[in-house]
């Protein structure tokens, strides 16, 4: 017992000083990180197109003295090492690196430069914390209990159609190879949270996304002898109904999930009667299950609903298709005491998992990992701004805090697995 508590007091003592000294780090650290996130925030580029973010990003990795530099891993993908030491464990870090074709409203003097792409979901912040953290290790590497992976990830937007790209690519191009990350982590900046707190879920935090087109397809004659054809837009209109019944009548209530379509478009005159209509939509659960079962529903839905009026169609789900993001429920657990001792008990909040998707999951579906959020909201700065939207702005203030996070993480985890 008394050894126990020696122990303890000693970890304790350890940990802080640990804490202490990363935080005068970061502070050391503070301008060049938003100098670098203002940077890549006037420079955005988009999904698989991130050449000149890639280049950089190496530059800044050499720089900084990282070993076994790697690039155009999934297209633009960077992966770096960084060997600490003394002997442990390999961890990993993710950051990803794409834009959005928004236009900022922003009139600040690093507004985007790149006329109608606009870094409208953070990640130029989510970036500079990485670069920033590595940095941070690489001031300290002879004291690291082991390695740390950082992935830069290209494409988490999802790709253009036709197109692969993202975290499923990199990890097929070997992202998470020679060496293997026993676990990862990763931040995501959140508007709706204030600077200085974290949000996170343990288990699901984050949807499955699928993106589904249907084509229903009938037979074209004029519309004044319907019964010559098959009228693609009635059973279209049919098959909307019945699919709202798979979320309203056959899915359990306390299960969460959203089956919505976003566009209908059909037919081109008032007398003809149409041959096809396209229907696009997303649908969204928390479990790999549900999410199975909505797709299978959804084809045997269509396939009654067209065949009872001799019609037929395609189900196709294509573009961005994620898992769901899942976090790890013992890597989280002993993730939160030391994200307690840097931000405060009441800083750090669990929340509902959101409906919003991430692929930071197809790692998940490997090694166990740990995705949350970093609050960026400052209301008194009139920082409100949602994701993905012109106004979607950053509060600065709240990058240092990211890093101290980022950095603690990773030692925390080195420093109990060694
Ligand atoms: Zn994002």
């Amino acid at each position: 017992m008394r050894l126990t508590l020696l122990l303890l007091t000693a970890f304790t003592c350890f940990a802080q000083s640990r804490e202490e000294r990363v935080a005068k780090a970061a502070d050391a650290l503070r301008d060049k990180l938003i100098e670098q996130r203002r940077d890549f925030h006037m420079n955005p580029e988009l999904s698989n197109r991130e050449v000149r973010t890639a280049r950089v990003v190496a530059e800044r990795l050499r720089a900084i003295g990282l070993e076994d530099i790697k690039t155009g891993v999934g297209k633009h993908g960077v992966t770096a090492i960084l060997k600490g030491g003394k002997p442990g464990p390999v961890v990993a870090w993710r950051a990803d690196m794409d834009a959005l074709p928004v236009f900022s409203s922003s009139d600040k003097p690093f507004k985007s430069r790149n006329n109608g792409v606009h870094h409208a979901c953070g990640h130029d912040a989510h970036i500079a914390i990485a670069l920033a953290t590595a940095e941070l290790l690489a001031g300290i590497r002879d004291q690291i209990p082991g390695t740390v992976k950082f992935i830069f990830q290209p494409a988490e937007e999802g790709a253009p159609r036709g197109e692969e790209g993202g975290a499923a690519l990199m990890i097929k191009e070997g992202a998470l190879d020679s060496p293997r990350p026993a676990a990862i982590f990763g931040l995501h900046v959140w508007s709706l949270a204030p600077t200085g707190t974290v949000n996170f879920s343990s288990g699901p935090a984050m949807a499955s996304a699928d993106t589904f087109t249907a084509t229903i397809r009938g037979k074209q004659v004029h519309a004044s002898t319907p019964h010559l054809g098959i009228d693609a837009i009635t059973v279209a209109a049919q098959c909307v109904t019945q699919l709202q019944t798979i979320r309203s009548r056959r899915i359990d209530p306390n299960e969460s999930m959203v089956l919505s379509i976003g566009s209908i478009h059909g037919g081109n005159r008032s007398n003809i009667i149409t041959s096809e209509v396209k229907m696009e939509g997303t649908i969204r659960t928390f479990s790999e299950t549900t999410r199975e079962n909505v797709r299978s529903m959804m084809k045997r839905t269509l396939a009654g609903c067209t065949a009872a009026n001799d019609a037929s169609f395609t189900l196709e789900f294509d573009g961005a298709n994620y898992p769901v993001t899942v976090n790890d429920p013992k890597l989280t657990a002993e993730s939160l005491p030391q994200m307690r001792r840097v931000l405060g008990d009441e800083n750090i909040r669990a929340s509902l998992p959101v409906t919003g998707a991430e692929d930071f999951s197809y790692y998940q579906k490997i090694i166990p990992g740990f995705f949350w959020f970093l609050g960026v909201r400052n209301e008194k700065l009139g920082i409100t701004g949602a994701h993905h939207t012109p106004e979607f702005d950053l509060d600065e203030g709240a990058l240092v805090t990211g890093l101290k996070l980022a950095a603690n993480q990773l030692l925390d985890y080195l420093e109990r697995h060694r």
